[in-house]
């Protein structure tokens, strides 16, 4: 793809999508003196709060985006499971970074396991079966164990199932008889690890440290940096995620997630074409935050270092974290216990209702080294 035109400070930056991502970006972006309009469905978004202009319109509402599309220099996206047929109507009209095509690869895991084969990446064994076709054929084929997936739409585990043995497979047919989905050979990871990528329209590839990821429930819980892997881990990872990124042709940022297997190999799970919530501690703990970072690739600025200024580990605040009686929030987080810790930095995402599993803030702590750390973090979370 050619070079697009550079868009200075100054200019107007749209963004689909309006949560906590989409507010992160905003903030980087005006601190480098853009404008910034976000596009969301939802009135009183995340975004909305701290930009210049919030639009609330249906994804699928061609006139309302082309319209939004009208008014930005350059438009972006926070959140994948923006339909994309859609978007071609803003690139007719406005840049929009990353490219149509990469948030059409990404945000159906058909398409993106197939394209990680074509293009020889490592993954996982999978097979595809389409929503007439043979789920228990296909669960053969892979083996138990496995995990099922739903082809569109999924992210923080949400459509999907384990099949360990044997008796969950009923189970398995049941949920996902009917629809298209993804079914992948069960990894017995080490650990999990992501790599957040940036690629500039000149072609400049930066890859952020790695970061270590421990998730419960299914949702990231902990982010450790750097991640305690042997250094050709790293190094794979790293090569890994820029190939991707030259691949795709992306313009923007990318989260890469890999899950490390016993013996050492690196394989890829996922992509996310924007900046990850495993990359949050980048704003507190790198030269250049990954929204920063996205800000640059975009405008078609230089790219930032992303040397890592100090050991970190980064905590999600889910609704949880609320103190709940009866299904009713009985008292805020201590967030006063947090804020007296001077080696803590909270990120609040003004979400007016807390609700478990959502993720309404996080906070990041810096020690003099990972495990120190992650200690600390895992008691200040459990006095939240
Ligand atoms: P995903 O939504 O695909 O990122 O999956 C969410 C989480 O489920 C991952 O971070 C893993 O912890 C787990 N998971 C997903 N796919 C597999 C797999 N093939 N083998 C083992 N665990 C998996």
């Amino acid at each position: 793809m050619s070079a697009g035109p550079v868009i200075p400070p100054g200019g107007t930056i749209g963004v689909l999508g309006g949560g906590q991502l989409g507010r992160m970006f905003a903030q980087a972006a005006t601190r480098l003196g853009y404008r910034v309009h976000v596009y969301e469905p939802q009135t009183d978004c995340p975004a909305g709060a701290v930009a210049h202009q919030e639009v609330n319109a249906p994804y699928e509402d061609t006139a309302a985006l082309t319209a939004f599309a009208r008014e930005c220099d350059v438009v972006t996206y926070e959140f994948e499971n923006v339909p994309s047929a859609p978007l071609q109507a803003i690139e007719a009209v406005t840049p929009l970074r990353p490219h149509w095509s990469v948030l059409a690869t990404t945000q159906n895991r058909s398409r993106e396991k197939r394209w990680l084969r074509d293009n020889k990446f490592p993954h996982a064994r999978f097979a595809e079966v389409a929503a007439d076709g043979d789920l228990a054929a296909g669960i053969r084929e892979v083996g138990v164990p496995c995990v099922v997936k739903t082809a569109d739409f999924g992210y923080d585990g949400k459509g999907q199932l384990k099949v360990m043995a044997e008796a969950d497979v009923l189970a398995a047919l049941q949920r996902f008889s009917g629809q298209p989905v993804v079914i992948e050979q069960f990894v017995d990871f080490a650990c999990e690890v992501s790599a957040v990528v940036a690629r500039s329209q000149s072609a400049a590839v930066r890859v952020f440290p790695l970061a270590e990821n421990i998730h419960t429930n299914h949702i990231l819980d902990f982010s450790i940096v750097p991640a305690r892997v042997p250094a050709e881990v790293l190094a794979q990872a790293e090569k890994l995620a820029r190939l991707i990124a030259e691949k795709i042709d992306l313009v923007g940022v990318m989260g890469v997630e890999l899950f490390v297997t016993k013996d050492g190999a690196v394989l890829v799970n996922e992509l996310a074409p924007r900046t990850h919530n495993s990359g949050h501690y980048t704003i507190d703990a790198c030269m250049t935050s990954q929204f920063e970072q996205q800000v640059r690739a975009i405008c078609g600025l230089p790219l930032g270092a992303v040397t890592l200024l100090s050991p970190v580990v980064m905590v999600n605040i889910l609704g949880d974290a609320w103190h709940w009686s009866d299904g009713k929030v009985v008292a805020e987080p201590k967030w006063a216990d947090l804020l007296a810790q001077p080696n803590v930095r909270l990120h609040l995402y003004g979400k007016a209702e807390p609700r478990p599993g959502r993720k309404m803030g996080h906070f990041t702590v810096t020690a003099r080294d990972a495990d120190m750390a992650l200690e600390l973090a895992r008691k200040y979370q459990a006095r939240l």
